[in-house]
């Protein structure tokens, strides 16, 4: 069995998940969750989009064959904690800046892998971090199921898609593109310029780029997430902005 975890307001990223389940599983569960344990900002939880009625739609255009849509009082008793080590992977990059989430985000897929026993789970590449953290769980804790790492599916212009770019106007949608742009520009120079340097212009580019605030890039060790040194056998570039009140972040596999 195959599965799928999103919190929903599906797109070609999400439904490319569900196809690379169906092609290696029997049969492949989504579920749809806004899970509140993750967000450190209670507006971004509030304002983040629930159209439930269309995802349905396009899992079952997707050929999807379960869908797991619970309430938060079904996923969740009273007071109830949760901790698990996840060394510096939880406090670099997103966990810097959105504290606890990594504690959220494993919490909830701990129950989700306990509910549906999955042999498979599909996670994105664009949350880079996220799939590290997962992959540290399920080794911590040694559950029975596979982790596949699913490429990002990209608009033409080079956006990653995002269930948060609903909230883009028309001219921060253009803004937003400074984000692969900077991704890209890392890739191109990567060959030719150090770390520092690398980061350093890239830094300078996305400070100068009307419309967004950054709030890092890294040239991120592919595998502990702590900033690349020579020694790194994979590196990553990620990157995490505010683009008006939306915070998008993006990633590009350098080496
Ligand atoms: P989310 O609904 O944002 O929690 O995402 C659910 C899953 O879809 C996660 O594994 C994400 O990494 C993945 N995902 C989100 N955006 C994309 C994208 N543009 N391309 C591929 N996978 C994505």
């Amino acid at each position: 069995m195959g599965y799928v975890a999103t919190m929903g307001a599906l797109h070609d990223g999400h439904i490319s998940l569900i196809k690379l389940s169906k092609e290696r599983s029997d049969i492949t569960v989504c579920s749809i969750f806004v899970n509140p344990t993750q967000f450190n900002d209670p507006k971004d939880l509030d304002r983040y989009p629930r159209p439930v009625e269309q995802d349905i739609e396009k899992l079952k255009r997707a050929g999807n064959d379960v869908l797991f849509l619970p309430e938060v009082n079904e996923m969740y008793g009273e007071n109830e904690s949760w901790h698990i080590d996840l060394g510096n992977l939880e406090n670099v990059l997103e966990g810097k800046f959105r504290p606890g989430h990594f504690q959220g985000v494993t919490q909830v897929v701990k129950k989700f892998f306990d509910i549906i026993k999955p042999d498979v789970a599909f996670f994105g590449q664009k949350d880079f971090q996220q799939f590290r953290v997962i992959a540290k769980m399920v080794t911590l804790l040694k559950l029975p199921v596979e982790l596949v790492m699913c490429p990002i599916m990209r608009d033409s212009d080079g956006l990653a898609l995002s269930s948060r770019n609903i909230h883009l106007s028309k001219t921060e949608r253009e803004q937003a593109l400074s984000l692969s742009a900077a991704l890209y520009q890392a890739k191109d120079n990567f060959e030719t310029k150090t770390f520092g340097e690398l980061k350093k212009d890239v830094e300078d580019f996305l400070n100068n780029r009307p419309g967004i605030k950054p709030e890092y890039f890294e040239l991120a060790d592919a595998e502990t997430l702590n900033p690349a040194d020579e020694s790194s056998k994979g590196v990553v570039a990620l990157v995490a902005a505010y683009v008006g009140k939306t915070r998008l972040i993006d990633n590009l596999i350098l080496k």
